[in-house]
């Protein structure tokens, strides 16, 4: 019987599959289309549970696929209810408003990944409607109900407002993949302990104010990359792996799909007096900062996303048009023949954001020099700018002398570059100077923690966290002059998988052979420069007292640190010698070994440059990848600022509540309560087309691969 109980529950199970599940996600990893609810062929993007700011705009996705078919699915009579009311009515627009017209595509699916490996897609054929550039704005709790012959889903949306505003400017530092793990080795190798005790030598971010605990999964898988994660940050929305500013939809087209407004788009439309200021050590174009002001489904549309900084999406919002604007990525504002740019239809960007009204800097003297009340923009190297350590020692590492990384695209050095530091202080310079009494928004990201944990070169990770914690510093110091109405957040957009086990002696790893075919293949002699538990002594600290600044990174004493899914690779603790001729970027870590073909992947292999003598360990990873990858723990979000949103932050949360959060400090959406049949005169009869603005950028894959070097 208990067989039989067994069988019929499991028949159950199999049933309730089957049935539309509107809320949860299928257990997948190739999923058809993420944003359909279980066992359905409809789906409706934004989803159930999506939460808007106060007259937030977004746009509508409706989907219906047909699979394995050919047949395009009628989807002419959805029927779109909110609140038992038309969209016209409950968006405000005009009764002429020229309702969406079906469009149609097809695209590959595979749906698991057996199928990849027979390489038998499935053909889905989809027929589909666009809403563009709604909002709702009224406060509260919207029930959507929609139809298409017998497929139905019921969604809840909620409208959030807030009352007054309780800072006068926020900051969002991003630590890009930096788990707290990260932030308490760099605390490690950074601060004084009194035999064990830390007392106030923690990381001043880490005591500046509340902590709080950020999820930062996408709607679409458990791992998420910066795209999406900073892009939730940014409009309060999840979204998925690659995506920017909009909900994913599954056309070849990357432009299209259903967007949602950043709050640095909200900001501009609704209180255009403040200033938005944006600075990294990436590329400008990069996932995280782009996220700022970025609809595109495909974070690689860099020449796009270029543009779209200055002049916004046609027929959406406001355009962002930062006042401040810092960081790499000169690759796509050069122009010219013989030169290494890939400016959107080969234009000078420099010259178009010139005319726009901005001064343009190119060096860390030039940035310096700058006193003006802006626009500015900065772009400092052709793409990633170098890491903390390429930029101030170089002594060790001649890195950006060699690199060949200037501005303008001619192979030339670069001049020598700003720290993240200077940078924050001078793009709170320019926008005080711009916008006094009205307040900025400001997103700085420390991009290189991420960049080096991928090819796990740990020194340089950590070396850019501590110097994350050091332009912290600058806006802490520009708190106790002005008031404490900063408010300040610092989060990261997903963790690696990185942890500390011991110290390592270096000098007796040093000191052993290494001799892997001889009598010690799993180097027992270097492994015993290990130190566990009770030998894992104290670290030598790279900060100088006086400077506070890191002044050499090998001592003997190092942390002996790795990653669950690291590649194959070796090990030795000591300062990779890295290539200094490729941007830190674009140094793989792994090789990849052509020779062990397996159903068409290549292996990936020890990379003997980095560390010659060191420890080989075999990769825990996919073995093609030759970056690892983020992993999934919980981030950590540290508040410094007004009280009043301090205890707002110390609690377990979506990554979409960074959005709200930093709308409630600004006071955004205050006030703006109105009716909702206040028409809104932005729209005409006719269809709204915004991706018409840009050739149509090169189609993606239906099928979502690993893909090393965008993450
Ligand atoms: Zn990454």
């Amino acid at each position: 019987m208990r067989v039989l109980g067994s069988l019929v529950a499991l028949a159950l199970a199999g049933l309730a599959a089957a049935v539309v599940d509107p809320s949860h996600p299928a257990p997948t990893q190739f999923p058809r289309n993420v944003m359909s609810p279980r066992g359905s062929l409809l789906s409706l993007a934004p989803p159930d549970g999506a939460e808007f700011l106060v007259d937030q705009l977004f746009d509508v996705r409706i989907e219906l696929h047909n699979v394995n078919s050919t047949v395009v699915p009628d989807i002419t009579g959805y029927k779109l209810v909110i609140n038992g009311d038309s969209p016209l009515n409950q968006f405000g627009l005009r009764a002429d408003y020229a309702l969406p017209k079906p469009e149609n595509w097809t695209f590959a699916w595979t749906p698991d990944v057996a199928a990849v490996y027979a390489k038998k897609p499935v053909n889905v054929s989809v027929a589909a409607v666009a809403w563009r550039s709604v909002s709702l704005k009224v406060p509260g709790t919207y029930s959507v109900q929609l139809n298409v012959g017998n497929e139905s889903i019921s969604a809840v949306w909620t409208v959030r407002s807030f009352e007054g505003k309780k800072a006068k400017n926020a900051v969002l530092f991003i630590g890009d993949g930096m788990a707290l793990s990260a932030t308490t080795a760099a605390r490690f190798i950074s601060k004084q302990t009194k035999f064990g005790k830390f007392g106030k030598n923690f990381l001043s971010f880490a005591k500046m104010g509340t902590i709080g605990l950020v999820s930062p999964n996408g709607l679409d898988a458990i791992i998420t990359d910066s795209a999406n994660s900073a892009s939730a940050y940014n409009t309060g929305h999840k979204s998925a792996v690659n995506a920017l500013g909009v909900y994913p939809d599954t056309s070849a087209n990357s432009l299209d799909d259903p967007k949602v407004e950043t709050i640095a788009e909200y900001i501009r439309r609704k209180n255009p007096g403040r200033c938005i200021g944006v600075v990294t050590t990436a590329e400008i174009q990069d996932a995280t900062p782009a996220a700022v002001w970025s609809h595109t489904r495909r974070r690689n549309d860099k020449a796009i996303i270029t543009d779209q900084a200055l002049f916004g999406v046609k027929n959406f919002s406001a355009a962002v048009k930062p006042d401040v604007l810092l960081g790499g990525g000169g690759e796509f504002f050069c122009n010219g023949t013989n030169l290494t740019c890939a400016s959107n239809k080969n234009q000078n960007y420099y010259d178009i954001y010139k005319q726009a009204g901005y001064s343009v800097v190119n060096s860390k003297a030039e940035l310096e020099a700058y006193s003006g009340s802006g626009p500015l923009l900065g772009i400092f190297s052709l793409n990633h700018m170098e890491t903390w350590i390429e930029r101030n020692m170089p002594a060790y590492f001649d890195g950006f002398n060699a690199t060949k990384s200037d501005p303008f695209g001619h192979s030339y050095a670069s001049q020598p570059q700003p720290n993240l530091d200077l940078m924050v202080k001078k793009a709170i310079e320019v926008m005080d100077a711009r916008c006094g009494a009205k307040g900025w928004f400001l997103m700085a990201e420390a991009a290189a923690i991420d960049k080096m944990m991928h090819p796990i070169d740990f020194d340089r990770a950590l070396a850019d966290l501590l110097e994350l914690e050091r332009a912290v510093d600058v806006v802490l110091d520009y708190n106790a002059k002005n008031n404490g109405d900063t408010f300040i957040m610092l989060t990261s957009d997903h963790p690696q998988a990185y942890d500390v086990f011991g110290t390592v002696d270096t000098q007796f790893f040093n000191g052993q052979p290494l001799n892997l075919t001889g009598d010690d293949p799993l180097s027992v002699r270097k492994r015993r420069a290990i130190g566990e538990y009770q030998q894992s002594g104290w670290p030598d600290l790279v900060i100088n007292d006086t400077t506070g600044l890191p002044t050499h990174w090998n001592g003997r004493f190092k942390l002996a640190d790795g990653k669950v899914d690291a590649f194959a690779h070796t090990e030795d603790w000591q300062i990779n010698q890295v290539d200094p001729k490729v941007n830190p970027s674009s140094r793989p870590y792994a090789l990849v070994n052509t020779s062990y073909e397996v159903k068409g992947d290549s292996v990936a292999s020890y990379n003997p440059k980095n560390d010659p003598e060191g420890i080989p360990f075999l990769p825990n990873d996919f073995p093609t990848d030759v970056n690892t990858v983020h992993s999934l723990s919980d981030v950590a979000l540290f508040c410094g600022g007004p009280t009043e949103m301090l205890l707002k932050c110390s609690k377990p949360m979506d990554n979409t509540e960074i959005f709200f959060l930093l709308a409630d400090a600004l006071g955004l959406g205050s006030g703006a309560v109105v009716s909702k049949r206040d028409i809104d005169e932005r729209y005409v009869a006719t269809a709204l087309e915004p991706e018409l603005q840009y050739d149509v950028p090169v189609r993606r894959n239906a099928v979502q691969g690993h893909h090393p070097g965008e993450n």
